[in-house]
Protein backbone atom coordinates (compact mmCIF):
# COMPACT_ATOMS: atom_id res chain seq x y z
CA UNK A 1 0.00 0.00 0.00
CA UNK A 2 1.80 3.38 -1.30
CA UNK A 3 1.80 5.82 1.68
CA UNK A 4 -1.26 8.13 2.55
CA UNK A 5 -0.73 11.19 3.09
CA UNK A 6 -2.43 12.65 6.46
CA UNK A 7 -3.81 16.06 6.87
CA UNK A 8 -3.53 17.38 10.27
CA UNK A 9 -7.52 17.67 11.81
CA UNK A 10 -8.97 20.28 14.14
CA UNK A 11 -11.65 21.41 15.99
CA UNK A 12 -13.77 23.95 14.90
CA UNK A 13 -15.37 26.03 17.85
CA UNK A 14 -17.74 27.31 16.26
CA UNK A 15 -19.19 23.89 15.99
CA UNK A 16 -17.30 21.38 17.60
CA UNK A 17 -16.58 19.59 14.43
CA UNK A 18 -13.43 18.18 13.45
CA UNK A 19 -11.70 19.22 9.84
CA UNK A 20 -8.86 19.13 7.97
CA UNK A 21 -6.66 22.19 8.10
CA UNK A 22 -6.95 23.30 5.21
CA UNK A 23 -10.83 23.88 5.65
CA UNK A 24 -10.74 26.25 8.68
CA UNK A 25 -9.11 29.07 8.92
CA UNK A 26 -7.03 29.74 12.42
CA UNK A 27 -7.31 32.53 15.18
CA UNK A 28 -4.17 33.45 17.50
CA UNK A 29 -4.14 35.11 20.74
CA UNK A 30 -0.79 37.12 20.31
CA UNK A 31 1.58 37.50 22.98
CA UNK A 32 0.23 41.07 23.74
CA UNK A 33 -3.04 39.58 24.37
CA UNK A 34 -4.49 40.58 21.18
CA UNK A 35 -6.66 38.11 18.99
CA UNK A 36 -5.98 38.02 15.80
CA UNK A 37 -6.87 36.12 12.22
CA UNK A 38 -3.86 33.99 11.00
CA UNK A 39 -4.18 33.12 7.36
CA UNK A 40 -0.65 31.49 6.94
CA UNK A 41 -1.60 29.39 10.13
CA UNK A 42 1.77 29.53 11.25
CA UNK A 43 1.77 32.50 13.74
CA UNK A 44 2.99 31.99 17.32
CA UNK A 45 0.49 31.73 19.98
CA UNK A 46 -2.15 30.32 21.47
CA UNK A 47 -4.37 29.10 18.11
CA UNK A 48 -8.14 28.24 17.98
CA UNK A 49 -9.98 27.01 14.51
CA UNK A 50 -12.93 28.14 13.06
CA UNK A 51 -14.24 26.44 9.97
CA UNK A 52 -14.62 28.93 6.91
CA UNK A 53 -18.33 29.72 7.04
CA UNK A 54 -19.76 32.80 8.56
CA UNK A 55 -22.18 30.62 10.91
CA UNK A 56 -19.30 29.32 12.51
CA UNK A 57 -17.81 32.29 12.62
CA UNK A 58 -20.61 33.72 14.78
CA UNK A 59 -20.52 30.73 17.22
CA UNK A 60 -17.22 31.53 17.68
CA UNK A 61 -17.48 35.11 18.51
CA UNK A 62 -20.17 34.07 20.94
CA UNK A 63 -17.84 33.28 23.61
CA UNK A 64 -16.74 30.31 22.29
CA UNK A 65 -13.49 31.79 20.45
CA UNK A 66 -13.09 33.31 24.10
CA UNK A 67 -12.99 30.18 25.97
CA UNK A 68 -11.20 28.39 23.81
CA UNK A 69 -8.41 31.12 23.48
CA UNK A 70 -8.57 31.68 27.79
CA UNK A 71 -8.36 35.65 26.78
CA UNK A 72 -11.49 38.04 26.41
CA UNK A 73 -12.52 39.04 22.92
CA UNK A 74 -13.48 42.42 22.63
CA UNK A 75 -16.66 43.43 20.20
CA UNK A 76 -13.90 45.84 18.70
CA UNK A 77 -11.45 42.34 18.13
CA UNK A 78 -14.58 40.56 17.39
CA UNK A 79 -15.59 43.25 14.42
CA UNK A 80 -11.77 43.32 13.16
CA UNK A 81 -11.77 39.30 13.19
CA UNK A 82 -14.83 39.47 10.73
CA UNK A 83 -13.30 41.74 8.12
CA UNK A 84 -10.30 39.67 8.26
CA UNK A 85 -12.43 36.34 7.99
CA UNK A 86 -14.50 37.82 5.45
CA UNK A 87 -10.95 39.04 3.11
CA UNK A 88 -9.25 35.54 4.17
CA UNK A 89 -12.33 33.84 2.83
CA UNK A 90 -12.68 35.88 -0.51
CA UNK A 91 -8.94 35.30 -1.15
CA UNK A 92 -9.53 31.57 -0.75
CA UNK A 93 -12.28 31.33 -3.14
CA UNK A 94 -10.40 33.60 -5.48
CA UNK A 95 -7.62 30.75 -5.79
CA UNK A 96 -10.21 27.63 -6.13
CA UNK A 97 -11.08 26.88 -9.62
CA UNK A 98 -15.23 26.62 -9.40
CA UNK A 99 -15.71 23.98 -11.13
CA UNK A 100 -13.58 21.77 -8.48
CA UNK A 101 -15.57 22.75 -5.37
CA UNK A 102 -19.40 23.47 -4.40
CA UNK A 103 -20.14 27.21 -5.75
CA UNK A 104 -19.38 29.43 -3.06
CA UNK A 105 -21.86 30.19 -0.85
CA UNK A 106 -22.58 34.14 -0.19
CA UNK A 107 -20.92 35.09 2.85
CA UNK A 108 -23.97 35.70 5.75
CA UNK A 109 -21.41 38.74 7.18
CA UNK A 110 -21.95 41.97 6.93
CA UNK A 111 -22.66 43.59 3.28
CA UNK A 112 -19.45 45.52 2.77
CA UNK A 113 -18.73 48.06 -0.29
CA UNK A 114 -16.65 46.38 -2.71
CA UNK A 115 -13.02 48.10 -2.63
CA UNK A 116 -12.07 50.45 -5.80
CA UNK A 117 -15.81 49.00 -7.44
CA UNK A 118 -19.08 51.24 -7.59
CA UNK A 119 -17.14 54.26 -6.13
CA UNK A 120 -16.13 55.61 -9.12
CA UNK A 121 -19.02 58.21 -10.52
CA UNK A 122 -19.75 59.17 -6.90
CA UNK A 123 -17.52 62.37 -7.87
CA UNK A 124 -16.40 64.05 -10.65
ZN1 LIG B 1 -17.64 24.71 12.28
Amino acid sequence: MPHVKRVPQRTCVGCGEVEGKRELVRFVRTPEGAVVCDPTGKRNGRGAYVHSDGDCLDRALDGRLAHALRCPVTPEDAEGLRQAFADLLKARQAKRPPQVHRAPEPLRLQPRPRRGAGRRAARP
